[in-house]
């Protein structure tokens, strides 16, 4: 599947809030957009009009789509997956974000951001229940165990990414078993629980019309 491979800091510029792609450096005075906060290009600081309604909501998709690490087509799939469930579209659309498994390995804290996350699972180092998975779009669902292979337990930015994490900001949908680098998908979470910034509602909106 096509990733986005260009400067990730652009994004959050471009969005105009933090979107939290890079692990450390996001808490860091080094941040970009702690340093940069306009958007990139010549025109960056200009002031800018009024948005449209369109442009909301496009803008609320885009940022969705660039904290999930997710390309157009992808992301529309899930729109209308979502859209075909019954239940509230927008959160359901959020829901499945969150299932996935270079999500819910980022959320367990085994990588610093979802793109490591994403990499981790790709090179084979993460299991579900107990078999290698290397898709990171894998829907983890409610029971299912989430686990670094013994071989992969070295790995530095596993260990860098562990020590940084306090039980504090755990997700109230997941638990984790620090000592045996393993965690478990308890439920689907609720909109309430999820810490992305975005209005589903907008998204929603969009690709309605
Ligand atoms: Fe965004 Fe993180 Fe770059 Fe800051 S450091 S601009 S939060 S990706």
């Amino acid at each position: 599947m096509a990733r986005y491979t260009g400067a990730n800091c652009k994004l959050c510029r471009r969005e105009g809030v933090k979107l939290f792609l890079k692990g450390e450096r996001c808490y860091l005075d080094k941040c970009a957009f702690e340093r940069r906060g306009y958007a990139p290009g010549m025109h960056g600081q200009r002031p800018s009009r009024k948005p449209s309604e369109y442009a909301l909501q496009l803008r609320e998709k885009q940022k969705a789509k660039r904290q999930y690490g997710i390309l157009e087509n992808q992301f529309r799939n899930y729109y209308h997956r979502a859209a075909r469930r019954r239940g509230v579209t927008g959160e359901l659309l959020l829901q499945m974000l969150e299932c996935r498994l270079d999500t819910v390995t980022h959320r367990l804290g085994f990588a610093p951001s979802r793109k490591a996350a994403r990499q981790l699972v790709r090179h084979r180092h993460v299991m579900v229940n107990g078999r290698t998975v290397n898709i990171p779009s894998y829907q983890v669902a409610p029971g299912d165990t989430i686990q670094i292979r013994k071989k992969s337990r070295q790995l530095q930015l596993v260990h860098e990414a562990m020590k940084r994490i306090s039980e504090g900001r755990q997700a109230p949908w997941l638990s984790l078993d620090k000592v045996n680098l393993s965690g478990t998908f308890l439920d689907y979470p609720k909109r309430e629980d999820i810490p992305t910034a975005v209005e589903e509602q907008l998204i929603v909106e969009l690709y309605s019309k």
